[in-house]
């Protein structure tokens, strides 16, 4: 049996929102050496450039931390320091850092977005960390006019306060709506329903991570340093400010 991976759930009319869900009740379902696998879990595990969470599990009498979260082969391990001796645990989810990586990542659509329309360069990677993130574009050879008009567009962007919606859609509607924002080809051609992330009118894109519900939460988008990675790729890093 698949986890049931809870910020995945349909953002509609759901309180808390399931991307804000920072404690829940789970069944161990399979116990490793040093992992357990649950039969539902809010926890992020990495990939899509957007790093795992870190938390606890508690159970009456005991508490682990959770140190990682892979997933591999559609298996989702929560590696932990102590594997629980109970059957039913308490999953809770290290807040701020999972919060930093929701504004990076909700960030990185916007700047993603925005450098696709004005420049029309595509992002072919992307890291966020808790305190920064960098993203690349090809085919792109930026000036410093054009990173200060990226800024000042993420900036506005952030300003209006743009609804972050999520939902799924089918996979021939994506592709006609995307264009080459995306590489479409990435994801397994069985999978017919895809999850959007759609921020205001900046951005429209597939994507399994956790985003916030408003841009109005990001703060202030500031471009630290452009680099040339070669093969007409660029790569910008940004910090996020306080508003
Ligand atoms: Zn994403």
């Amino acid at each position: 049996m698949p986890t049931q991976v809870l910020y995945m759930e349909d953002r509609r009319g759901q309180e808390p929102d399931p991307c804000y869900l920072r404690e829940f009740d789970a069944t161990v379902l399979e116990r490793g050496p040093d992992f357990v696998v649950l039969d539902r879990t809010a926890f992020y595990a990495e990939g899509g450039g957007q790093p795992y969470d870190t938390g606890n599990l508690s159970w009456p009498g005991g508490a682990a931390k959770v140190l990682r979260v892979t997933k591999e082969k559609g298996v989702i391990r929560h590696h932990v320091d102590r594997v629980p001796s109970e059957r039913l645990v308490h999953g809770t989810i290290d807040w701020d850092r999972r919060y930093a990586h929701m504004r990076y990542h909700t960030s990185q659509h916007l700047l993603s977005g925005l450098v696709w329309r004005i420049f029309a360069a595509r992002t072919v990677g992307n890291q966020l960390y808790t305190d920064r993130a960098r993203v690349d574009f090809q085919p792109a050879s930026f000036t410093p006019e054009d990173l200060a008009r990226i800024e000042g567009e993420c900036n506005r962007a952030i300003e209006a306060a743009h609804e972050v919606r999520i939902f799924q859609e089918d996979r021939v509607v994506v592709d006609s709506k995307i264009g080459d924002r995306s590489l479409l080809d990435l994801i397994p051609a069985s999978i017919r329903q895809l999850r959007v992330i759609q921020v205001g009118t900046a951005d429209y894109c597939p994507c399994g991570g956790t985003h916030l519900k408003n841009t109005s939460e990001i703060g202030r988008v500031h471009v630290v340093e452009k680099r040339s990675k070669g093969k007409e790729t660029d790569r910008i890093t940004y910090e996020l400010l306080p508003k």
